[in-house]
């Protein structure tokens, strides 16, 4: 008997019917004789329903009653799933974050959940009942309803199941796994069995967007047991998130493709090539809020050097102005910005025992006439950022080339 936290996203409680098939996993794994607790998000896409509302009272929603509106996603399917629950004649109850309680700091829209209170759960599982949470959703410490940011109800679900020490965390998804790559991109691509968290850690960030970030770093920091698998199929032991590497099993160089079509280049070109220019440049943008990826400068030549780097595309426009306000400061000859390109990252572990890895990326894109702008490189991962219309070309061959459409 174990207890086990599953977390199911909107797709697989997207209507009254897949809500009761939910319910009647839920059922079947509680009658194998484990505690289960269930994590939901809302209905797909109820939450940008809700966020369109919002914005049509108010473009700039005010965050606190943004999460007042946005939270009542979450409290719906809590409370349809454990009504599904009890007509398969399961005792279950729900809660939203609040009511647990998940206590997150204040930071509307992008809470971080500070601490979980178990007792109400434990006393509930103790009782024989399936308790039901509100994903994406705690409370502050004044009492206010805060949310994790789009897609956090992973992070609730691995919170609680780090707060109650489960035997195992299950994200319910749309996909049965981990992907090498997107299989709408590339349909060669394989499930994988497991992948390490360094590499799942990778994979999130760079733009695979099976998991959110936060959850999986909330896994490492927790040694939660992670495993993504689909709500759309009966068996399957879906991908396995694993914190060891097993000396046994021959690991592929690399494991998996990521791209990120969401971020946009900058170039600052003619700046004087001395001390503090690097922060001269990003301090403005730092204290814009605004979140910098891959950061490039150039060795100076006669005195000046270029300065490139990445943003989120909506931050284009506001970063080139912040820029500009600060351009004859730094006394830079040209600011500029392309939100035409995208990010193609190869991942690995086995990376680190290999060589000719980068090289084998680079040519491999050099053979289709692929201009790669900028280069960033990790012990466990390779970066380039080419024109956006060479994405799915890029991805494909980059698959081929490291044999991952071979499994
Ligand atoms: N419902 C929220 C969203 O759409 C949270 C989640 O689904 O994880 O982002
Ligand atoms: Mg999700």
């Amino acid at each position: 008997m174990a207890l086990i936290v599953q977390k199911y996203g909107g797709t697989s409680v997207g209507t009254p019917e897949r809500i009761k098939n939910v319910a009647r996993r839920v059922a079947k794994f509680k009658a194998q004789g484990h505690d289960i607790v269930v994590v939901v998000s809302a209905m797909s896409g109820e939450t940008n329903r809700l966020i369109a509302l919002a914005k049509e009272i108010q473009t700039n929603p005010d965050p606190r009653e943004l999460d007042v509106i946005v939270s009542t996603g979450e409290q719906v399917t809590i409370g349809l799933l454990a009504m599904a629950l009890k007509e398969a004649g399961v005792d279950a109850k729900s809660y939203t974050g609040g009511q647990v309680k998940i206590l997150t700091d204040s930071t509307h829209t992008k809470a971080r959940i500070q601490s979980i209170d178990d007792d109400a759960m434990r006393a509930d599982l103790n009782a024989g009942r399936v308790v039901i949470v509100a994903g994406f959703q705690g409370v502050d410490p004044e009492g206010n309803i805060t949310t994790l940011g789009r897609g956090g109800s992973d992070t609730s679900g691995v919170a609680l199941a780090a707060a109650l020490k489960a035997d195992e965390c299950q994200i319910y998804t749309d996909v049965d796994g981990v992907y090498t790559t997107d299989p709408r991109v590339v349909p060669e691509a394989k499930k994988l069995k497991t992948i390490t968290f360094e590499e799942m850690l990778e994979m999130a960030s760079l733009g695979s967007k099976v998991l959110q970030i936060r959850s999986v770093e909330f896994a490492g920091k927790y040694n939660v047991k992670l495993r993504v698998l689909s709500s759309f199929q009966e068996e399957g032991e879906g991908t396995l998130i694993t914190f060891e590497e097993d000396p046994n099993m021959e690991k592929p160089v690399v494991s998996g493709i990521a791209f990120n079509r969401d971020e946009a280049r900058i170039n600052v070109t003619g700046v004087p090539d001395k001390p503090g220019i690097a922060y001269q440049i990003l301090g403005p943008v730092s204290d814009a809020n605004i979140d910098v990826d891959m950061i490039i400068q150039n060795v100076g030549k006669d005195g000046t050097t270029d300065f490139s780097f990445t943003v989120p595309k909506p931050d284009l426009a506001r970063t080139i102005k912040v820029l500009e306000g600060v351009q004859a400061h730094i006394g830079a000859a040209q600011i500029d910005g392309d939100d035409k390109i995208c990010k193609i990252s190869i991942v690995g572990v086995g990376m680190r025992s290999h060589v000719g890895v980068a090289a084998t990326m680079f040519r491999t894109l050099a053979e289709e006439g692929i201009n790669i702008q900028m280069i960033s490189t990790s012990e466990i991962k390779i970066s380039v950022i080419v024109d956006e219309k060479y994405l799915e070309l890029a991805v494909r061959v980059l698959h081929k080339a490291f044999g991952l459409d071979k499994g």
